[in-house]
């Protein structure tokens, strides 16, 4: 990277700007994932993705934000003129860190959160040594915000407290790996200035807050419901107004898998640490006991917003590429009550079943966490 500024494609661009930025990027820092849909393709091509009935194995099913289920149908399979609503996509056949081509992982998934429309195939890099995933048709950069219309951010969190539940968790064996998720891993860090990129709401900041430090989010989505007394600069992160090498850590909580260029965003928050500061990022983990259990209905593959999911290889050459050190990537499994809850498809004990899920789940997401 040099001392050159790294660039960030965030969602929220232009169409117009588009190709100019994906040039930029292409030029000033080789290990940018690749843009186009080939190798020849500079400027993504629009295509619709195809409209038909969902195969009986992946009922359409909105979860709200305590994972009930509600049965529900997108408007545009019985309105066809709604094709409009649909989203437009382009190929993205091969490894966007290794080049191979990937394989069919799985076929026609929709959209359990939040209903937006269409079918959406993963595909898996054959590289064993890689096996990202990653979504074919993937989404064009203008169309991500579509994607978050009606998103869980958006609304303020009116789940009652479970404090009975909270306080059998403290006398469970992951209370601590719990502490630790809800510290992001900062723990052993003394406290200072804290940047939480793609806050959403702000709400975990009120934690850290608690614990000493300094907090400030951003998101770029203006449509959150934010938290009282949590600043957040609405705006995307390479335009933000953050004084360079001005924050002691910057954490990203289930964000990477959802931007087009997660190395151009772990490089742009880089540029924001201050040396010996610490970078953290959480991310579903594909090779975690959640996926395994649970494969095409896995909560961590959450189709269309997930455009990359990760596992700790190929997390690992994400970090180098965006010139992070001294690398460390754990795993924690110690929140997953609610991938269990997305997961299991019959009612049957399911509460039960999901807390017993995450008491012995070890590894369903990724923490990365690394110096600049
Ligand atoms: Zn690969």
């Amino acid at each position: 990277m040099g001392g050159q500024p790294p660039h960030c494609l965030l969602h929220g661009h232009g169409s117009g700007v588009m190709p100019r930025m994906l040039g930029q990027i292409q030029e000033k820092n080789s290990g940018m994932f690749h843009p186009g849909g080939s190798e020849h393709t500079q400027v993504p091509i629009p295509r619709s993705n195809k409209l038909f009935p969902p195969p009986p194995h992946n009922p359409i099913i909105l979860l709200n934000r305590n994972f009930s289920a509600r049965l529900a149908t997108p408007p545009c399979r019985y309105f066809p003129c709604m094709s409009s609503h649909l989203i437009r996509a382009r190929d993205y056949p091969r490894c966007p860190l290794c080049q191979r081509e990937g394989r069919w992982l799985y076929r026609n998934l929709t959209d359990r959160l939040c209903g937006v429309p269409g079918h959406w195939n993963i595909r898996q890099c054959t590289n064993t040594d890689c096996e990202l995933l990653w979504l074919d048709p993937m989404p064009l950069e203008e169309e991500l915000p579509r994607l978050y219309e009606d998103y869980y951010t958006h609304a303020p969190d009116t789940a009652p407290p479970r404090r009975l539940y909270h306080l059998f968790l403290r006398f469970t064996p992951i209370h601590r790996q719990r502490q630790r998720l809800d510290a992001f891993y900062l723990e052993d860090h003394p406290p200072g200035r804290l940047l939480e990129v793609g806050c959403g709401s702000g709400q975990r900041l009120t934690h850290l807050q608690r614990l000493g430090w300094q907090v400030q989010g951003q998101e770029i989505d203006s449509r959150i419901h934010a938290t009282p007394g949590i600043p957040i600069h609405i705006g995307p992160l390479d335009t933000a107004p953050f004084v360079p090498q001005s924050f002691d850590a910057v954490a990203l909580n289930h964000v990477i898998e959802h931007v087009p260029d997660p190395i151009a965003l772990l490089a742009t928050c880089r540029r924001f640490l201050r040396p010996g500061g610490r970078l953290v990022a959480i991310t579903p983990n594909s090779d975690g006991d959640g996926h395994r259990a649970f494969g095409p209905d896995w909560l961590g593959l959450d189709p269309p917003r997930h455009l990359h999911v990760f596992n700790p290889r190929n997390l690992r050459v994400v970090a180098e590429r965006a010139g992070l050190r001294d690398i460390v990537i754990e795993t924690n499994g110690a929140r997953s009550v609610g991938v269990a809850l997305a997961g299991y498809r019959h009612k049957r004990f399911r509460k039960l079943r999901a807390v017993l899920f995450q008491l012995r789940a070890r590894a369903e997401v990724c923490v990365l966490q690394a110096t600049p």
